[in-house]
């Protein structure tokens, strides 16, 4: 075609990128080695894997199968390095950052080159979103690194992680991934997706170029069955980081289940696409090729669910039509095609029979009038029309370039469909009402709104899902997180300094009594009198319930359980609570969901009042505990006193744990906001009877969670005594339920029920383990001590901002302005 043929066709030309530079550089490299300790070496197994042009269908090279024993050898190497560089000072750690930034852009267009042979992806994504989105990663971490010290002080690395990423953003993941643990002088063995390693082996060699010293860095090729899995079970290994499908996380939630392993999972998504009648259709139609053809579709976040406003859904599924008609599909190495080739020929069979399931299901498919390369693995731009909420292509994650449509009258079944899914990880508004979008979207549940635009990321932002999308967030300060602990937790905590000794006695001598033989007359202390005529009296009986929707409630199963002092005097009976009391609580605590949008400040007057009341009970708490515990009454004023600080503390900290505001480099802002989680449940440690309670009550309330709170097994009566200071404090009916019995019963039920949106357990490490497995349910998020005691006195260790996190997720809301 001649330029004046294209001038009067306005077709467009051929504008090819070469693929020789990549192909040149994999000849140059074969046979490819694993990366382990800054050298290239042969796998153990002696086997290697295809890696297939997806846009050819043919083998560009094949690469290293690692296996158990190299992961050994690669945990080894990063556990030896992680000792100098987990305290490597931070600008040294920025510097070597800020070199693999330089490296990634003096690299970039071979980067590009391979990542588009590699997966298939349109040159033009790789060229200008992928590889500028993994320097700036770089970049901006490394600026974390700098000021680690000065604003993560009190927080240290974690140790190994272990990595694992998927095909669809091969390299942007590893950088999401290694950018941040590095920072904070972690290292790390990562393992690429089988289909897609070429990139994280070319950055492998960046590392070696710019001299990352040994074992930081550890590069392991290979198939999931043999490299991830062995990484997952590694016991030398710190963290786990994932992003992948929600079945693979699941069962990754379960292998490290009561490990101790921090983990953080990115998964799938089906996220609205929001269109109201006011919107700017051109600009939608715009959005919606971005939303769910950007990269075929597969990205986790796309926007593959379309729901419109009624009055103008025939209008734009039209204008769409038009624009799916113009859509190029081709050599992801033109730089004039907007779709490229779908990963793999698995994946590709994949798509077809969902849609196949689509048609079946009753639903209008349309497809443009083009047909696809026939050589290599395509798929066209796909629509669907008449679906039904619950139909599979509307429920399930499709992973191709497949959009589903379905319409809606009011905003508030806008929400109602949005929010229909088991994910939870992205949505896009559109309306030029900004105020009808900004009242949408944080009705959506969903880690990532987009106003009027979708798919932006930058790492300044934080990124991760609600529900079955997964939990952490990667990006911004807020990923940082993913990859610290706090500094205390290396100290061994003994127990005895836990005050939670249970045969102590008075020590100050004036109260309580001690009777002839020096034991403590436990059982007068609470309710007995020192008045004779009164002690002759038989005491009023007083029945501690539990407390379900702002009501004393007797337990289901009619019976009771006894409560004894240390020297196993009975003290009291409280209900044995059952699976059906939990399902009643949980009921109660999803009634009370108004809590969460009511204000902070009304919150934080609650929590004042709630400490008030507490205060004016003092002595009568501080005896419930003596009498529980056995000790010395001096200790367990000030175990009240610091419940009452706590209460402060969260009071205090209501309205002000408050997010920010990033400023990704868009003309625009992204507030990132820390929502409530939803329903939460919570085990109590055994010690503290009450300031274990309150300090995690707190905090979990002050951030707008509703709770289901099983207390003390040994000491509850701590906990029930406090449902009567909760209803004078005009604390909302179902915010807090309290559900007495045996704790690990009970947890297991909640960490079992799927309208349970987060748990913490404080208890046995074998009650941690139990929890953590049974949370891959519903992938909820947990938040447990695998069997490890916590100083709650301290406030170091008994209250502060992780306690905040762990009661919240964070929401970024993009907000892009100017004409
Ligand atoms: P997977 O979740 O299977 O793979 C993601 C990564 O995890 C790969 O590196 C894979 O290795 C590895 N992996 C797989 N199984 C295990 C395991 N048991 N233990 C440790 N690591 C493991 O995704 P698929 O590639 O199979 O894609 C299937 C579906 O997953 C897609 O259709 C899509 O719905 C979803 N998906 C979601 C992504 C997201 O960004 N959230 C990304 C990719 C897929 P290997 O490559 O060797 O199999």
């Amino acid at each position: 075609m001649n330029v004046m043929e294209i001038f009067e066709t306005m077709e467009y030309g051929p504008a090819p990128e070469a693929a020789a530079p990549g192909l040149a550089w994999i000849k140059e490299h074969e046979p490819f080695g694993l990366y382990i300790n800054n050298q290239w070496v042969k796998p153990a197994s002696g086997q290697y894997i295809e890696s297939i042009n997806p846009a050819t269908g043919k083998q560009l090279t094949k690469v290293a199968a690692a296996n158990g024993a190299d992961v050994d050898v690669a945990v080894a190497a990063a556990r030896t390095a992680y000792e100098t560089w987990g305290k490597t000072p931070g600008h040294v750690r920025a510097r070597y950052m800020y070199a693999i930034a330089r490296h990634i852009q003096k690299h970039s267009r071979l980067l590009a080159v391979l990542e588009s042979l590699d997966n298939g992806k349109p040159i033009r994504e790789t060229r200008d979103i992928d590889i500028p989105l993994v320097a700036r990663h770089f970049y901006y971490y490394a600026g974390w690194a700098q000021l680690m010290e000065s604003q993560l002080r009190d927080y240290q690395p974690v140790g190994v992680v272990g990595q694992i990423i998927p095909w669809n953003f091969p390299l942007l993941m590893l950088a999401w991934k290694i950018a941040p643990a590095l920072a904070m002088g972690n290292t790390v063995v990562l393992k690429p997706a089988r289909y897609t390693s070429l990139t994280a082996l070319k950055f492998a060699e960046i590392m070696q170029e710019i001299d990352l010293p040994p074992g930081v860095v550890n590069i392991l090729t290979g198939e999931a069955s043999q490299v991830g899995e062995a990484l997952v079970r590694h016991p030398d290994v710190n963290k786990i980081a994932f992003t992948g499908s929600t079945d693979v996380g699941r069962s990754i939630r379960r292998t490290t289940a009561g490990s101790g392993k921090k983990l953080s999972l990115e998964l799938g998504g089906k996220s609205p696409f929001i269109v109201f009648d006011d919107a700017d259709l051109d600009s939608v139609v715009e959005g919606v090729v971005d939303a769910i053809w950007f990269n075929q579709g597969q990205v986790c976040c796309a926007g593959s669910r379309l729901l419109v406003q009624e009055n103008i859904a025939n209008r734009l599924i039209e204008k769409l039509r038009v624009r799916m008609e113009h859509l190029r599909i081709g050599n992801p190495l033109d730089k004039a095609v907007d779709i490229g080739a779908i990963v793999s020929p698995g994946q590709l069979k994949e798509i077809q029979r969902l849609v196949n399931q689509g048609v079946e299901e009753g639903a209008v498919m349309w497809q443009p009038s083009w047909a696809c390369p026939i050589e290599g693995y395509f798929f066209p731009p796909t629509l669907f029309t008449n679906v039904s909420p619950a139909t599979t292509i509307a429920q399930v994650e499709i992973f191709g370039p497949v959009l589903v449509s379905m319409t809606f009258r009011t905003p508030a079944e806008a929400v109602e469909l949005a929010n229909n899914t088991r994910y939870g990880l992205a949505a896009s508004v559109w309306s030029d009402n900004i105020n009808l979008a900004l009242d949408v979207a944080p009705k959506l549940k969903a880690g990532s709104v987009w106003i009027n635009c979708t798919n932006l990321f930058d790492a300044s932002s934080g990124f991760g899902g609600y529900r079955e999308s997964g939990f952490g967030r990667e990006g911004g300060k807020e990923g940082l997180y993913e990859y610290v602990r706090p500094k205390w937790e290396t100290q061994e905590t003994p127990l005895e300094a836990l005050h939670i000794a249970k045969n102590s006695t008075s020590s100050n001598g004036s109260e309580p009594n001690e009777d002839e033989d020096g034991e403590t007359a436990f059982q007068d202390l609470a309710f007995g009198s020192s008045n004779g005529h009164l002690a002759t009296l038989p005491a009023i009986d007083r029945t501690p319930k539990m407390f379900i929707g702002g009501k004393q409630a007797r337990p289901d199963s009619g019976y009771s359980r006894d409560i004894y002092d240390p020297q196993g005097h009975m003290i009291g009976q409280v209900g044995e609570g059952n699976r059906k009391d939990i399902r009643n609580a949980v009921e109660a605590a999803h009634a009370a969901s108004g809590w969460a949008v009511g204000t902070t400040h009304n919150r934080a007057q609650i929590l004042y009042y709630i400490a008030e009341n507490l205060s004016i009970r003092e002595d009568e708490f501080a005896r419930r505990i003596v009498q529980q515990t056995g000790r010395p009454y001096a200790d367990a004023v000030s175990e009240v006193q610091v419940s009452i600080s706590r209460l402060f503390s969260y009071a205090a900290w209501a309205d002000k744990f408050e997010g920010v505001v990033h400023r990704p480099p868009i003309r625009g802002a992204v507030l990132a906001m820390p929502e409530a989680i939803g329903v939460m449940a919570i085990a109590c440690p055994e010690e503290y009877p009450l300031l274990g309670f309150i300090s995690l009550v707190a905090p979990a309330i002050a951030m707008g969670n509703t709770l289901v709170v099983v207390p003390s097994q040994q000491s509850p009566l701590s906990a029930t005594d406090c449902y009567q200071v909760l209803e004078t404090s005009d604390l909302p009916n179902g915010v807090v339920n309290v559900v007495t019995g045996a704790s690990d019963t009970l947890s297991q039920v909640l960490a079992d029920h799927d309208d349970v949106d987060a748990m913490w357990y404080f208890g046995s490490a074998e009650g941690c383990k139990n929890v953590e497995l049974a949370s891959a349910g519903n992938m909820k998020r947990t938040w447990v001590n695998y069997g490890h005691p916590r100083n709650w006195l301290d406030p170091v260790q008994g209250e502060g901002e992780e306690f905040l996190r762990e009661s919240t997720q964070v929401k970024n809301i993009w907000i892009p302005y100017g004409e």
